[in-house]
């Protein structure tokens, strides 16, 4: 066996260290470096693949991956990573298979097994639903019982399709996933936080049985989760949530009322730049001013530079383009005043 590079070996450090410090971009180049001088080491594979997986390119996530098990077939943690990347794509029996395969390689591990379990729960239920088919919607539910709901849940995610993609001047190119759990179910399968009403993740999913007659709120609900379909549509990564949120909480009513007295009665209401990062991790109390103040943010954007500018802003992003820049050229103004705008 020839030696590795020394060179390849910085490479590969570096790169593993900038992409702990949430630098991907930064790491995927040097993994790739790496690749070039140190072609069958497995490990720079894998990182190359962690990388594309942290900058939400799939497709290359799962082709460096794969390699990665080509030349390692007993790398774990390869298989792992490649397990998230299926289950993203939506091929959940595929992210199944493979995890069970981690669990028998990593047996003592709970927190593997955690997640299998969890995943094996979702495929259950979801073998168990039905299915209702919308033009541009297809909405999965548990039992009879619920088929009404789905009904209405078409209905009301049709009024907000015509409403918010003639904001935007733009269609998702395909028909949108929604599932429809109970309270219980959702929390299980999607761990999202105690005030998370709804969530999406290339699916839009709902806790709707056993909630009850709440029109308002389903309406709601369901709009702020399509425009995340939307938004998604234009752009898959690179959006501050700020405007991921803020455009989508826009959406969901024609009122901000509760936006404004929330920002009113906060002493210290963080800034943009503080708002970028996720929100998952917040307080209930925290998140109610992080949503209020990024709401009010995106209605001044859509309000002054209009939809149609705001849907290309969130198409540079997601082609990379930086952030201040695509804001001026977008906006025609540069992020600094439009901030400096908001203050009262
Ligand atoms: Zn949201």
């Amino acid at each position: 066996m020839a030696q590795s590079s020394p060179k390849a070996a910085m490479l590969e450090q570096s790169a593993w260290a900038a992409l702990d410090a949430g630098k991907a971009q930064a790491a995927e180049q040097d993994f790739r470096d790496a690749i070039t001088l140190d072609p069958k080491n497995a490990r720079l594979h894998l990182g190359l693949g962690t990388a594309a997986f942290v900058l939400r390119r799939d497709a290359d996530a799962k082709t460096a991956l794969e390699q990665a098990l080509a030349l390692a077939p007993g790398l774990t943690r390869a298989r792992a990573q490649l397990a998230q990347v299926a289950k993203r794509q939506g091929d959940l029996p595929e992210a199944i298979r493979l995890y069970e395969v981690v669990a028998s390689e990593m047996p003592g591990d709970a927190g593997v097994r955690d997640t299998l379990e969890r995943w094996q729960r979702e495929a259950d239920l979801h073998g168990r639903m039905r299915l209702a088919v919308g033009d541009f919607f297809t909405v999965s539910f548990e039992g009879q019982e619920d088929a009404g709901m789905a009904a209405q849940a078409l209905d009301s995610l049709n009024r907000a399709y015509w409403r918010i993609c003639e904001i935007f001047g733009a269609f998702p190119p395909r028909s949108v996933p929604i599932v429809l759990y109970s309270g219980e179910q959702f929390r299980d399968i999607t761990r999202s936080p105690q005030w998370a009403a709804a969530a999406f993740d290339g699916i839009i999913r709902v806790p709707m049985r056993g909630a009850g007659e709440k029109g308002d709120d389903l309406d709601r609900v369901l709009a702020h989760e399509f425009a995340h379909a939307l938004i998604r549509s234009l752009a898959t990564r690179n959006l501050p949530t700020w405007l991921n949120e803020g455009l989508a909480s826009v959406l969901e009513s024609d009122s901000l009322g509760w936006a404004e007295d929330r920002v009113a009665k906060t002493a210290r209401v963080p800034s943009l730049t503080m708002l970028a990062g996720s929100f998952s991790k917040l307080s209930g109390a925290d998140a109610q001013v992080a949503y209020a103040a990024s709401a009010l943010a995106a209605r001044r954007l859509l309000d002054e530079a209009g939809g149609a500018a705001v849907a290309n802003l969130l198409r540079d992003l997601g082609e990379g383009v930086d952030f201040e820049a695509a804001f001026l050229h977008r906006i025609q103004k540069s992020f600094g005043d439009f901030q400096a705008s908001l203050q009262p």
